[in-house]
């Protein structure tokens, strides 16, 4: 795994992002930003999932006012998302937003870019350069590649910024194809030091979608690409999140809550395996502690991974035997495999 590239950090309200922070799982609200009391409600729900940074549509006015009414009801900081109209930028940077995106894609008139960045230049509030594949600057040359046109439509919007003199940047490039987006990212990572939010636009639903946003996220995080993710899923945006953080644990990159290690099954169980994981995977949504918990089928491998584990189970016919760090420390009728794992979870 190559080691993470260099990168200035930023800091959007209380959160650093890029440099050597922890890289940041963040999400976007499906409410209608305007109803204040439902938007608060979904992000205290991503809170309560380990949510770091959560980003917001700004349709209009209305829309940009209730920023300040959000930010009253939330703990992390809030991004404002703002397409076409800059005027909305600035009226979001005056409810409070600790972050902006822009799409250069539909707002690039050097004249309302800057009216932008001094407005946030004033607050120290960091901009997003969110270039969408489906939304390219009409002037970006058409004879080069997707991601290299992605590409020249972000270091144009860079150029402007630093011309500014405005440094508080950061860049993201989706497309929906991820060989373009991983293409796109390398290339920009190699030719600007902001920091970079990576993602897959529009992956889709859970099933189809995590894959997707995994293959591309994960691919650039093994190159060292990366200081925020976003997994884009037509879903609540609580499995967002959690996808999120499966990810950096996959890769080591960060430690939160639970891993769980289970068994696929197989013709040698004795037990229900699929419902004691599912029923298992279930409970640990409720723990935020770092614990590696293992169920598993059968003798075969069995105990050897249990025991790897912080608490593990290894199922027999009728009983299973409990282990904690390696230790055996009991062995448990069928009708308790739940309650008893779960119950030793919790003591660790
Ligand atoms: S641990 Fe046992 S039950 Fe599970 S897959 Fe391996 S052999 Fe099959």
């Amino acid at each position: 795994m190559n080691s993470r590239r260099n990168s200035k950090p930023i800091q959007i309200g209380r959160v650093t992002i890029g440099g050597d922070a922890p890289i940041v799982v963040q999400s976007m609200t499906k409410t209608d930003t305007r109803d204040a009391a439902s938007t608060i409600r979904q992000i205290k729900d991503l809170e309560d999932c380990g949510c770091e940074l959560i980003r917001v549509a700004v349709p209009d006015g209305q829309a940009a006012q209730a920023i300040r009414d959000i930010k009253r009801g939330i703990s992390i900081p809030i991004v404002a998302d703002i397409h076409f109209d800059y005027r909305l930028a600035l009226m979001a940077l005056e409810a409070g937003a600790d972050g902006l995106r822009l799409n250069p894609g539909n707002i690039n008139d050097p004249k309302k870019v800057k009216a932008v960045v001094q407005a946030a230049k004033e607050r120290n509030v960091p901009i997003r350069i969110g270039v969408n594949a489906g939304s390219l600057p009409r002037e970006v040359n058409p004879q080069l590649t997707i991601a290299q046109q992605m590409v020249e439509a972000a270091l144009e919007q860079i150029r402007l910024l630093e011309s500014l003199d405005f440094d508080l940047i950061k860049v993201s490039l989706k497309a929906f194809d991820v060989p373009t987006t991983i293409e796109a990212y390398r290339d920009i990572a190699e030719k600007i030091p902001y920091p970079l939010h990576i993602g897959i636009t529009e992956a889709g639903p859970p099933r189809t979608g995590v894959i997707r946003s995994t293959v591309g996220i994960s691919t650039l995080l093994y190159l060292g690409i990366g200081d925020t993710i976003r997994v884009s899923l037509t879903a609540h945006p609580r499995e967002e999140v959690i996808a999120g953080y499966e990810i950096l644990k996959s890769l080591n990159l960060r430690q939160y809550g639970p891993v769980l290690v289970s068994c696929p099954s197989c013709g040698r169980a004795e037990v229900d395996i699929v419902k004691l994981a599912e029923a298992v995977e279930k409970e640990l949504l409720k723990i935020t502690k770092p614990i590696k918990v293992a169920v598993m089928g059968c003798v075969v491998n069995g105990p050897g991974e249990a025991r790897d584990a912080d608490i593990g189970i290894a199922c027999g016919k009728g009983k299973a035997v409990l282990f904690k760090k390696g230790e055996k420390i009991g062995v448990v009728e069928e009708k308790d495999f739940l309650s008893s794992l779960m119950g030793e979870v919790e003591r660790f």
